[in-house]
């Protein structure tokens, strides 16, 4: 707690606002009353012609003064002062004044005057050049006024510490501090990853007792590079080794070195360094460090980023530099470390490597449950069931799993969250939120009962399809119908498990072309898969019959980016014909099927348009038992729309 009356910075800053807008206030009113105040008697304005008039034919002129080629101040002689109507006037003074456009033309007209005069007396004139000091001062002052003002207001609204908008801060990091204090994640919030665990142990060993390490003359690794898809638990694994050592970690996302500003990315680089040798022992943590470690001068960064260059130049001479036990330890994080640059990785740097998976099925039960720890659960909790059907779910999807489990129980007002609402929960964030109020026409509800019928016939006939679950025609997300499926888990595809997922894909229009003769625009979704999934195969997997064994696929990213395709406009073309064909072949094939099941994909449409949702008892009833094992163990849900 910050005691007030010591905390002088407290009171401060309102007072010194008062004192700036007082300072503010005498500098505009001296800009206006200043002159007034240095020169009390004003000459007053007259025009040429009272000039010539009264005063110079009259041979009340002294002396004239032509200030600035503008102004023409009047002085008048002795006499002239003497008389009634000029008694007033300060005697010193000038008298009068009027402005001019040119001299020229004021010295022509006064010399024609002078000329027709009987006894004109000499007037002489004198050339001036005056500097307004007041305003030449002021329009140096207010604006350096304005701006000192503008920084101080700036600096104000920063709450303390780094960040904020202090203009002097922003070669300062934007960095995540989580001191000892604060309640970090420990291991056991970390579920699975057995693995990684077991490596960044030793971290966690080395940062709690460093000597039993340095006497040996061991070394311990300054980086370590986290590598895993999203949500894997790349930031918490980081965070528990904090966590476990009970040392602070600074957090910094690479995307925030590489600002607009050059030099910005290198500066906050020896900040970050900086502030974490001060707390030693200590871990930085650089999420995405592929924002800053991309390869330098690779094919694809074709504008090229001196900033992003100059601030990873940096990091290596940071890391570099400190010495081998100076308790900082940078982990990484990143998902696509074949595009990182060679040096990052080098010996002495990002040396150690530690991949972490999407979660297995065991794995997600561990996860489930730990996120399951702060949920007020009903009795019927199966959580091997929701593994079961969370493939190729990531830790944070889970993590989002059981929170919208969470909203929907209470969306509904009950005290305990069931397995209903799991399920719920998975079907939501596969396909979107369910939009039962959403009107559709009598006639598009058939057409999208047909193509999920489709898509139905087809999956059940193919024996390397998915497993099929259920169908439904209830909109969810921007579906509007949709068909789910148990697929496997599995590490590698043959051929016919692509066509398969291919020709389901196809079984949706495949039927409305039966059908009604006429296609939708409803197969929309399902062709974009189609055709990746066609490119894939050919180009990719060297699955065809022209190009076979060859892969166009690059793991280092580099043509992404390029404008240059990796192969000859000769071979595109035969990529185009075979991708072509691939489609077509499939097409035939799921025509074929549906033809021969029509009556069995007709009965299954007509269900759904009176049912709405089809489950596995009645896909059964129709069609007959599935020919094909089923690994429930190893399955989950999925859907094609
Ligand atoms: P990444 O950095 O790999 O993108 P995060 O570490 O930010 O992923 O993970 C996001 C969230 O997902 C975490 O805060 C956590 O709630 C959850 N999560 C991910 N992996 C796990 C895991 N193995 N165990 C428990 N929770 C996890």
């Amino acid at each position: 707690m910050i005691d007030p009356k010591k905390d002088k910075n407290n009171q401060a800053p309102d007072s010194r606002l008062w004192t700036i807008w007082l300072w503010m206030f005498i500098l505009v009113a001296l800009l206006f009353f200043g002159p007034d105040l240095i020169q009390p008697f004003k000459p007053s304005e007259i025009t040429w012609t009272r000039f010539s008039h009264d005063l110079l034919e009259n041979n009340y002129v002294d002396r004239l003064e032509v200030v600035n080629k503008e102004e023409v101040m009047v002085y008048l002689t002795n006499q002239a002062l003497e008389r009634t109507e000029y008694q007033k006037l300060s005697p010193a003074g000038p008298q009068f004044y009027f402005t001019i456009g040119s001299v020229e033309r004021f010295e022509e007209k006064l010399a024609a005057i002078q000329t027709r005069l009987d006894d004109p007396q000499p007037v002489d004139i004198k050339y001036t050049t005056q500097q307004d000091w007041f305003l030449t001062i002021f329009s140096w002052l207010l604006p350096l006024f304005f701006i000192v003002l503008l920084f101080y207001l700036l600096s104000r609204r920063r709450p303390g510490g780094t960040g904020g908008l202090n203009p002097f801060d922003f070669g300062k990091s934007k960095v995540e501090v989580y001191n000892t204090k604060q309640k970090m994640p420990s291991f056991d919030d970390v579920a699975g990853l057995e693995s990684a665990k077991v490596e960044v142990r030793e971290i966690v060993e080395f940062l709690k007792n460093p000597e039993s390490y340095t006497t040996l003359g061991a070394k311990i690794p300054r980086g370590i590079m986290l590598v895993g898809p999203p949500g894997t638990g790349k930031t918490l694994l980081a965070k528990a080794v904090a966590g476990e050592a009970k040392v602070p970690f600074f957090s910094l996302s690479g995307s925030e070195f590489v600002e607009m500003f050059v030099g910005v990315g290198a500066s906050r680089v020896r900040d970050l360094f900086r502030k974490a040798k001060e707390k030693a022992p200590s871990i930085i943590f650089i999420d995405e460090i592929d924002a800053v470690g991309r390869s330098r001068g690779s094919a694809f960064s074709l504008q090229s980023n001196d900033e992003r260059e100059s601030t990873l130049n940096q990091l290596l001479t940071e890391m570099d530099g400190f010495g081998e036990n100076t308790g900082v330890i940078v982990l990484a994080a990143t998902n696509r470390p074949d595009i990182l640059d060679k040096a990052l990785l080098r010996p002495g740097r990002f040396d150690r490597h530690i991949y972490l998976e999407l979660p297995s099925q065991s794995e997600r039960i561990e996860i489930f449950k730990v996120h399951m720890r702060r949920l007020k659960l009903g009795s019927n909790i199966n959580m091997e069931e929701l593994a079961a059907q969370t493939p190729g779910f990531s830790g944070a999807d889970i993590a989002n799993i059981c929170n919208e489990s969470a909203l929907i129980a209470a969306r509904k007002g009950a005290t305990e969250i069931l397995q209903q609402d799991f399920r719920d929960a998975i079907d939501r964030v596969i396909g979107g939120l369910e939009r039962k109020g959403k009107i559709i026409s009598e006639k598009e509800k058939k057409i999208v009962a047909y193509h999920e019928a489709g898509h139905a016939t087809v999956s059940w006939f193919l024996t390397d399809a998915d497993e099929l679950m259920k169908v439904t025609i209830v909109p969810r997300g921007k579906s509007l119908g949709a068909a789910w499926y148990l697929p496997e888990e599995h590490a590698i595809l043959t051929r016919s498990q692509l066509m398969a997922t291919l020709c389901v894909a196809l079984g949706g229009r495949a039927a409305e072309e039966i059908t009604f003769a006429e296609v939708s625009t409803g197969a929309l979704d399902d062709l974009e898969k189609v055709t990746k999934q066609a490119f894939t195969i050919i180009s990719y997997y060297g699955m065809s019959e022209h190009l076979q064994n060859m892969s166009f696929y690059d793991s280092t990213g580099r043509y992404e980016q390029s404008l240059q395709k990796p192969y000859s406009e000769a071979t595109a073309q035969i990529i185009d014909d075979e991708v072509k064909g691939l489609i077509n072949t499939a097409y035939e094939k799921v025509k074929s099927i549906l033809l021969e099941h029509q009556e069995q994909m007709n009965e299954l449409a007509e269900l759904l348009l009176e049912k709405e949702l089809v489950q596995r008892e009645d896909l059964e009833r129709i069609f007959g038992k599935r020919k094909k094992n089923i690994n429930k163990d190893n399955s989950a849900l999925a859907a094609t729309t």
